[in-house]
């Protein structure tokens, strides 16, 4: 493993660190919706959207470790995430890889240039980690289909103008067979978007009622009857380069951790110290657990196990970092709120993208070769 750029790499590494710094804010702040989605406009047009995706679908063809660096420099610049992140990371990708020619066609510009903005409906209220016992229905209509159903924890729903939806077409059949993927306009009658009040009082997901929504035959992904294959393909890529994102994030964090407990003088505290020591250690790991990760991903060209190791390290270490600055904050962590509100949200990172016990069940199973659980 190699951790030096590449020419070619150091190079798209210095242009997009110049681009960063002349169109961002010297300080970091809350951005608005419509900031946001200018700011995935700009993105688009200076082709920092789709890096990966290929040229024939509007993405520039690069390889995983130009998005990588991508990740790495917009983390350490503190810039906001493409608005249409499971557009581009998720339902662009499937629809590369399983859409036909005119969905590729419909979507595909508008979800580079953040457009059309999507959520994926897959978690419902029985159908989380097991994700094959989906209920919502998708009955045969003239030319289509109707949905019956709920779906919970969607992200962006309340935003999106599509989503990427899995509901079963055959209920006679084993539960991961007669599920079929779609592609939902939120605008259609019989959708319904409420939105789930988390802990820290943001409603960042939703739950969605489908009433007979209208789905026609052109907006099934892939074959009817194989949405669970779609599924696999639409969560192998929510992997992807993630490790490094979630890395690069949280090595910005760990850097405000350290200035919080020199604010308040916290750096002599021998315990504060060891668990900083500690903090620093795990966050070197995954940095090297995620370059090791790309490197497999080049070799192989596809996210190997260690995206799960990744995942699961990730979520605890950042539940650490922002335990460990409300406490050395005592008191004025409820009237500083940046850390409160990081500790809150931070809850869901052992939750969101597979929980910890599952992601525990794939290591064992995938990484050490032990018996399977199920
Ligand atoms: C912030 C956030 C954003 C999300 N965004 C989306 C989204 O945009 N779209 C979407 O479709 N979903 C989304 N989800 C849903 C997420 O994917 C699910 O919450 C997750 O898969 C867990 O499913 P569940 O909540 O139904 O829990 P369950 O599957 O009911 O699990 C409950 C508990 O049992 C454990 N458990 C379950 N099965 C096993 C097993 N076999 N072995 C050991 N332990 C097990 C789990 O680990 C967990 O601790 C989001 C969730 C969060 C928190």
């Amino acid at each position: 493993m190699d951790l030096h750029d590449a020419p070619d790499e150091a190079a798209f590494r210095a242009g997009l660190r110049d681009w960063l710094r002349e169109r961002l804010p010297a300080e970091p702040r809350q951005w608005s919706g419509d900031e946001l989605r200018q700011w995935s406009r700009d993105l688009h047009r200076a082709g920092y959207a789709g890096l990966t995706w290929p040229a024939a679908h509007g993405g520039r063809g690069l390889p995983a470790g130009h998005q990588a660096i991508f990740a790495e420099e917009s983390a350490l610049a503190g810039a906001p995430d493409h608005l249409n992140v499971i557009g581009m990371n998720m339902v662009g990708p499937t629809l590369i890889s399983r859409g036909s020619t005119a969905q590729q066609a419909r979507y595909l510009p508008g979800i580079l240039s953040g457009e059309i903005l999507f959520c994926q409906g897959f978690s419902e209220p029985d159908a989380g980690s097991d994700l094959a016992a989906v209920r919502t229905r998708a009955v045969r209509v003239d030319g289509g289909y109707e949905l019956h159903g709920e779906k919970v924890w969607s992200s962006y729903a309340h935003l999106a103008d599509h989503c990427l939806l899995l509901a079963r077409t055959d209920p006679t059949g084993s539960k991961h067979q007669g599920l079929t993927c779609f592609l939902l306009d939120m605008r259609a009658p019989g959708v319904a978007v409420s939105p789930l009040r988390q802990l820290n009082g943001d409603s960042d997901f939703n739950q969605i009622v489908l009433t007979g929504a209208r789905v026609r035959d052109e907006d099934v992904v892939g074959e009817p009857g194989q949405g669970w294959s779609v599924a696999l393909s639409t969560l192998a890529h929510e992997r992807g380069t993630f490790g490094i994102t979630l890395t690069a994030r949280l090595t910005v964090q760990f850097a405000r951790l350290l200035r919080t407990v020199r604010q308040y003088g916290a750096q002599h505290d021998p315990l504060v110290r060891r668990e900083v020591a500690e903090l620093h250690t795990r966050l070197q790991g995954l940095r090297y657990t995620g370059y090791r990760s790309l490197a497999a991903q080049r070799r192989s060209g596809e996210p190997g196990p260690e995206s799960s190791l990744l995942k699961l390290e990730w979520s605890l270490v950042h539940q650490r970092v922002c335990a460990l600055a409300v406490r050395v904050q005592g008191g004025d962590a409820v009237l500083d709120g940046y850390w409160q509100h990081q500790r809150l949200r931070s809850r869901a990172n052992t939750i969101e993208g597979g929980t910890s016990e599952i992601l525990r069940g794939i290591v064992a199973e995938r990484v050490l070769g032990l018996p399977r659980s199920r």
